[in-house]
């Protein structure tokens, strides 16, 4: 084994949902819980969605105690990354020595380890590629083990399909971001845009109810209901329009036709 003391390797495979590995996490393992230190985690919109409800608190309140605001790698998009405690071992702030105390709604790349997963869209392409690879650091035990699984079910096992279903339309953002030359850059109220419609969720509902959002694209009562009360399809709304204003694409684009209908309006109402 060619692993670099106290560093991760990752094997320089390209892997498939097809490929198989090998793998087992348990209690019993004497490195269990040693992944939750000591690590750079980058929290999706969905992880956020999921992590505080289970602590009960507002998006932004989350956000200030257990995050802290990063750049993504090749992005110049802003996103939050897990912030560890003060100690030592730099732990995972809901890291205890039985395990995990949000488990069940554990962050998406804690589902995926030791698997991660990339995506990229060739230059005129319509579709994303997606591709896998395998992380080891040598303080983790679970590749000794036999137990064989293909990476598509390891995934469906960790629960990760419904965080990838859920969190599909911000990677498609963040897709689009990487493919665009990077001297194209976007400015602070973009990236701020950005950050509050995929993460501050709580914040973005207030923009969208309580601003003329709503007067510039309007929505069906049943689906600004929907909005209201339902954070994944509140989501799904930022993502749209994060595509309209930051790409030019989809359905909610500010355009002239749009921007005359609005001069119009205004003027019949002076
Ligand atoms: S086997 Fe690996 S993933 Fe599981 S507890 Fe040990 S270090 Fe963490
Ligand atoms: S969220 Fe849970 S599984 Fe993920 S690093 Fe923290 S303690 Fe470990």
């Amino acid at each position: 084994m060619d692993q670099t003391q106290g560093k991760a390797r990752v094997e320089p495979v390209q892997l498939s949902r097809d490929s198989r590995i090998h793998f087992r996490c348990g209690k019993d393992l004497p490195c269990y819980t040693q992944c939750c230190r000591g690590l750079d985690l980058v929290l999706t919109p969905y992880d956020i969605i999921r992590l505080k409800k289970r602590v009960g608190l507002p998006s932004d309140e989350f956000l200030a105690i257990y995050t802290k605001p990063e750049l993504l790698f090749q992005t110049d998009l802003p996103v939050p990354t897990l912030r560890l405690l003060d100690d030592p071992e730099q732990s995972c702030p809901f890291v205890r020595e039985e395990g995990c105390l949000v488990y069940t709604d554990r962050p998406t790349a804690c589902r995926y380890y030791p698997v991660g997963a990339a995506t990229m869209r060739r230059q005129y392409a319509d579709q994303s590629e997606e591709w896998f690879f395998l992380v080891k650091e040598p303080h983790c035990k679970g590749h000794d083990c036999p137990d064989e699984w293909s990476i598509q079910e390891w995934r469906d096992d960790q629960g990760a399909k419904e965080y990838d279903q859920i969190n599909a339309p911000w990677y498609d953002l963040v897709v689009r971001k990487r493919s665009i030359p990077p001297n194209v850059k976007f400015s602070e109220k973009a990236k701020a845009m950005f950050y509050m419609a995929s993460y501050n969720l709580d914040h973005f509902r207030r923009f969208v109810f309580e601003s003329s959002f709503l007067e510039v694209f309007p929505l069906p009562p049943e689906k600004a209901e929907e909005v209201r009360r339902d954070d994944v399809a509140l989501l799904r709304l930022g993502c749209e329009w994060l595509k309209g204003v930051m790409f030019r694409h989809g359905d909610m684009q500010v355009g002239e036709e749009h921007a005359r209908r609005r001069m119009e309006k205004r003027g019949k109402a002076k």
